[in-house]
């Protein structure tokens, strides 16, 4: 009787890891939500856009596909953003009010619920890679500043000058903002305010979620201000039992809202599909408050949400089976 019983256990549990082996291996990310519409890039703009989304898609994926875990495609995928001056993370960050680049960054693997993150970071090139040292090699979550970065010294990852932030275009923009709000012609952000936080969200061949975000805050932050992509819960969140989530926008909403929980919550707890828990939490509860932006979510079953309430998202997803798939406006 009781060998039946093994028997008939070791048999379920083979059916129930291959059910979760079975969904495709899918990468999804983003560049940022904001006021992209139609008209305000060229198409070289555009072009340039769509070639390092899928850069960034296609390297993440090329590690799904070699079996390698969520984790280290999501890695992969931020990291090819975080080096590329066309989102704001890593070379491109925004500039504070002072006039400097302060870097977060957030990491959750939905395996464990392992999570790191690192908050106003000024010299290491790649954020995510220290977010994920800390959830590896550290008994702690977050660390903040010259303490996030004395601990990067001690995992030898690479720093780099301050100057290396330094953009033109995001300058222009710094300079822009800090005329406007020296004439006192905009109390809150510009109407024309683009985020450009990166994030990715995947699912490996063992079934397993992962979760990343990487951003430069908000323009003209100041205070040492911490916004929702360093927050696990508001920007970012993974749970194999439910789904894995990277936000992008106004960070004090999606901090208010806990907005990656809510979703993975309402996956878990109400049963909905994440299309219908992201459409809650974006075109519900966030546009309610006021807030805008956007999320991408995955579920562990594959199914997936990029979900935004401004008029744009930088976004893609590949999945097995299907070719690379990128856009940046509503349809
Ligand atoms: N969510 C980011 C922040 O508030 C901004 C962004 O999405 O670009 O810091």
């Amino acid at each position: 009787m009781c060998k039946i019983f093994y028997i008939l256990t070791l048999v379920m549990s083979i059916v129930g890891g291959a059910a979760a082996q079975d969904s495709p291996i899918t990468i999804v990310i983003h560049g940022g939500a904001g006021a992209m519409a139609p008209g305000r890039y060229t198409q070289e703009q555009e072009a340039a856009f769509k070639a390092k989304l899928t850069e960034a898609l296609e390297l993440g994926y090329s590690v799904l596909d070699g079996g390698g875990t969520a984790l280290d495609a999501i890695q992969a995928a931020i990291t090819t953003m975080e080096d590329s001056p066309l989102f704001n993370a890593g070379k491109g960050a925004v500039f504070t009010a002072e006039g400097k680049n302060e870097l977060d960054a957030s990491i959750m693997d939905g395996a464990t619920k392992n999570a790191g993150a690192i908050t106003g970071a000024t010299r290491v090139k790649n954020p995510i890679k220290l977010a994920r040292a800390v959830m590896e090699n550290s008994k702690h979550v977050m660390f903040a500043g010259a303490g996030a970065e004395s601990f990067a010294k001690s995992q030898g990852l690479e720093l780099v000058p301050r100057s290396y932030f330094h953009t033109d275009e995001r300058w222009n923009a710094y300079k822009r903002a800090l005329k406007a709000e020296e004439a006192e012609k905009e109390s809150a952000l510009p109407h024309d305010y683009k985020y450009g936080t990166v994030g990715a969200v995947a699912l490996d061949r063992n079934g397993n979620l992962a979760a990343g975000t990487s951003t430069g805050g908000m323009t003209l932050k100041r205070f040492g201000r911490v916004g929702d992509a360093p927050i696990i819960g508001a920007g970012t969140f993974a749970d194999n039992a439910s789904c894995a989530v990277s936000a992008t926008g106004h960070g004090e909403y999606f901090i208010r809202l806990t907005i990656a929980r809510d979703i993975c919550a309402q996956v878990e707890y109400a049963g909905k599909t994440v299309a219908d828990a992201a459409n809650d939490v974006i075109h519900h509860r966030l546009q309610d408050l006021g807030g805008d932006g956007g999320v991408i979510v995955l579920g562990a079953d594959g199914d997936y949400a990029m979900t935004f309430n401004t008029a744009g998202m930088f976004r893609g997803v590949k999945r097995e089976g299907e070719s690379v798939s990128v856009a940046i406006y509503e349809n």
